[in-house]
């Protein structure tokens, strides 16, 4: 094998990882997350990088926050954290409304917290 042959070789492997490991790391992310359709998005991310990963990425982060305590993930409107239990959100004591954190009035009554 001479120089070309090997330089041309390591980038298709490294093309190659990069296509594999995709796939991989959004089935796994996706199977940790519970989302129904794991191996799916792991096909679909054969076929299409890396657009497959952007899309994946931003629907998967986009609907879910961050347990400020532990770093779970944790899908919206949970008023506490289901991984380590520590409250997220608070309950509007006029109406009983899920509320986040950072919030002064309720959405629901426009009570003042
Ligand atoms: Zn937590
Ligand atoms: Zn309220």
């Amino acid at each position: 094998m001479n120089l070309g042959e090997s330089v041309i070789f390591s980038v298709s492997f490294i093309i190659l990882l990069i296509w594999l490991g995709q796939s991989l790391w959004i089935y796994l992310d996706a199977r940790n997350r519970n989302e129904r359709f794991a191996l799916g998005w792991a096909v679909l991310a054969l076929f299409s990088v890396p657009v497959s990963l952007i899309v994946y990425l931003m629907l998967t982060r986009g609907r879910e926050e961050k347990c400020k305590t532990c770093g779970a993930h944790l899908e919206r409107g949970l008023t506490i954290c289901t991984n380590c239990g520590a409250d997220i959100g608070k309950i509007c004591a006029n109406c009983g409304s899920i509320m986040k954190e950072s919030w002064n009035y309720c959405p629901s009554c426009k009570n003042k917290y």
